[in-house]
């Protein structure tokens, strides 16, 4: 682990100056990342910028739905009424990551930009197109039974984003504010954040060097109140998703009048799934839908020698999650 100086911040000018001014610095909320990274020499940083005392918090709902500052702590957000009543998707994917003790640390901007768990990335002794641009990808042939069946590249199979809360965030088209070095403020769809790797697998998402996430916000709708999202994962303690869904139904009569999906697990970015979403619309909520949809959302998968069992395990955990919302 390199030396590093430690600098506590209170205003987002502030922390996007020391970023702009020291470009190897970066910004530390909960740290349960990032220092593990450190630890193991995946990432150097001479200066770590503490942003916990940034007004970023909040969960607030809003004339278009809802608000949450990108400093809430995971456990603060899953647990919050509003998340738990009106998107419970959220809510779900929160309290299922992690441990009570990470989520109590944990903010909501880290989770969203947590790294790749492909132990070749986390080994310094393997090369990883990821971590080293050009120097390969020991994945391809190698352990991949975790690693992505859609989205991926000769480049790199890997998740960029291992966790849960994107992919209920992108099945409920959530949108990110990012704020600047010069104070500046954008708004960017989730579904526009992660990048697929492509030759690039070093270039994760389209965050410009020092932005900082601000806040996500989440239009209200009866499919986002009426949503779920299930995980399937090898012990029922802490552990990532070998599969998991995050679905949000409206159905009237019987037959589905909106419809989200997306599945994590599976994809090199959080997986939303347009196709099996037009299977849905206007269909009738019953299993030969569902299973259609399903068979639809993993029609482009490319399985390596481990991991094909995920193309199975995908379909039937994104059933089940369908057949859940469709009956509540
Ligand atoms: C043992 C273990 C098990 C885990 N299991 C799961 C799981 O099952 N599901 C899951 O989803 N996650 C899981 N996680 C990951 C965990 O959720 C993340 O470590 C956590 O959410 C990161 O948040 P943090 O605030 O600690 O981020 P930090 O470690 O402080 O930061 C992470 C990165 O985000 C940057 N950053 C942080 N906040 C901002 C911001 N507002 N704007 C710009 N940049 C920012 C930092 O510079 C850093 O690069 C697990 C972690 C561990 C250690
Ligand atoms: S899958 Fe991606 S992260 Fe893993 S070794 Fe290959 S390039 Fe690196």
């Amino acid at each position: 682990m390199n030396n590093f100086t430690f600098t506590p911040t209170n205003s987002s000018k502030e922390a996007t100056r020391l970023r702009r001014e020291t470009p190897t610095a970066t910004y530390v909320a909960g740290a349960t990342t990032l220092l593990d990274m450190m630890k193991v020499n995946l990432a150097e940083h001479p200066q770590l910028i503490d942003i916990n005392a940034l007004p970023l918090t909040g969960i607030e709902q809003t004339k278009d739905g809802l608000r949450i500052g990108a400093l809430e702590r995971m456990s603060n957000v899953g647990e919050h009424p509003l998340v738990v009543q009106q998107y419970p998707a959220v809510s779900e994917s929160l309290l299922l990551a992690a441990s009570a003790q990470l989520r109590n640390m944990a903010s909501i901007g880290g989770n969203i930009l947590q790294r790749t768990r492909c132990g070749y990335f986390r080994d310094a002794d393997f090369p990883c197109n990821k971590r080293v641009p050009g120097s390969g990808c020991p994945a391809q042939h190698g352990d991949n039974h975790g690693l992505a069946v859609l989205g991926t590249s000769e480049a790199c199979i890997a998740q960029t984003y291992p966790g849960d809360l994107s992919v209920a965030l992108m099945a409920l088209d959530a949108v990110l504010t990012l704020e600047n070095a010069k104070g500046k403020q954008r708004r960017v769809p989730l579904t526009s954040f992660y990048v697929l790797p492509g030759q690039t697998p070093h270039q994760e998402n389209i965050l410009e060097p020092g932005e900082l996430i601000v806040a996500v916000s989440i239009p209200a709708a009866v499919h986002a109140q009426r949503s779920t999202y299930l995980k399937v994962r090898e012990r029922t303690s802490y552990a990532y998703a070998l599969a998991s869904a995050a679905v949000g139904l409206d159905v009237q009569g019987g037959t589905i009048r909106a419809a989200r999906v997306a599945l994590g697990g599976v994809g090199t970015i959080p997986w939303r799934s347009p196709e099996a979403e037009k299977i849905l619309t206007g269909a009738p909520a019953t299993e030969a839908t569902f299973r259609a949809a399903a068979a639809a959302a993993l029609r482009g998968a490319q399985p390596r020698e481990h991991n094909g069992y995920k193309v199975q395990l995908a379909q039937n955990t994104l059933v089940r999650a369908l057949q859940k919302v469709a009956t509540t």
